[in-house]
């Protein structure tokens, strides 16, 4: 099958994702083969090719937001049916026996596994998962628009849930591409008023056309003290500018797998009055579930731009010097 690989983490300009001919994986116990539709592109994903994460897996097959289909049905598989449409995102497996996974919390799983990371992901022809770990994809949305909901999505829910967000609040979003996009959306349908702090004209005018209240730049200051402040740029210096607009008590939830360094921050300006600073890891399979749910309910609409798979790389580039508005979503099949 052909698959777009990483072997050697390199500048992004570079193109450090190789098309080889790799063999056609054989689906385990509990496992389901995917024959793989369309794959979104993630911010992760750069940060993995250019070594910022370390490599787990030598080459490795990245991409974490699978739609595609059951194409065969390893050893007691049966949750699913030859031919239905599942999705994978970035928790690929967890030990489901430790205290994190009892008590709820299997995105902080030490043994946790993850999609195009520590197994082969979606920039493939076909990828594996056990069948636990694959989500039933709601009608209503074709394989384009579901892929961004898979990362982008999850995550950008998960960030909204953490960051304490009640319905009506403040709501600020730092950054405005794939995840930002999507979460905008829920804190809309959730009654929030929503402040976009973002650089560029036409993303600041785009959070308007989408529902903020107000667009501007981490440094411009918003006519309201904010309940909440998600963070989806990698860019450390965001932490303290989010924090300095929040009301009393209020928290900021990073969504981001990396951030640049956070320069030295004043309590009094920025943590005192009880405000709160927490980060995102992963997401768990019920904040997936959730956000399917709030997709159709709501229903979100992702905006894709589409590359086939050999141009993964351009992909990665056009997402680097943010040229994608919205999500890119790599077209396999
Ligand atoms: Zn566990
Ligand atoms: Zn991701």
């Amino acid at each position: 099958m052909r698959a777009m690989t990483l072997s050697t983490p390199r500048p992004v300009h570079d193109r450090p994702l190789t098309l080889i001919d790799l063999p056609m994986p054989e689906p385990g116990e509990d496992e389901i083969l995917v024959k793989v539709h369309v794959c979104g592109v993630c911010r992760t994903d750069l940060h993995q090719v250019e070594g910022e994460l370390p490599m787990h897996r030598t080459p490795v097959v990245p991409g974490h937001q699978v739609v595609g289909t059951v194409e065969k049905l390893g050893p007691g598989a049966s949750r699913f049916k030859l031919g239905d449409r599942v999705g994978m995102a970035w928790l690929h497996h967890t030990c489901r026996d430790c205290a994190y996974c009892h008590r709820g919390v299997e995105n902080l799983c030490p043994t946790a596994t993850f999609t195009g990371y520590d197994a082969h992901g979606g920039y493939a022809e076909y990828t594996k998962v056990h069948e636990d770990f694959a989500y039933r994809l709601p009608d209503g949305f074709d394989d384009l628009a579901a892929a961004p909901l898979l990362c982008a999505g999850i995550i950008g829910y998960r960030t909204l849930r953490l960051s304490g967000i009640k319905p009506g609040g403040r709501l600020g979003i730092y950054g405005f591409g794939a995840a930002a996009h999507i979460a905008i959306q829920v804190a809309r349908h959730w009654g929030c008023e929503v402040y976009v702090f973002t650089r560029g004209k036409s993303r600041q005018q785009l959070g308007l056309d989408m529902g903020a209240v107000w667009a501007g730049t981490s440094t411009d200051a918003p006519p309201n003290k904010l309940d909440a402040a998600v963070v989806f740029a990698p860019a450390g210096p965001l932490v303290p500018d989010a924090l300095g607009v929040l009301a009393p008590g209020g928290a900021v939830a990073l969504g981001g797998i990396y951030m640049s360094e956070i320069p030295p921050m004043d309590y009094t300006r920025h943590l005192y009055h009880e405000r709160v600073l927490r980060s995102v890891m992963n997401a768990t399979r019920r904040d997936g579930e959730e956000l399917l749910e709030l997709a159709v309910t709501i229903p979100i609409k992702t905006k894709t731009t589409v590359f086939p798979l050999e141009e993964t790389n351009d992909a990665l580039i056009a997402l680097m010097d943010g040229r994608i508005e919205g999500a890119a979503v790599i077209a396999v099949t």
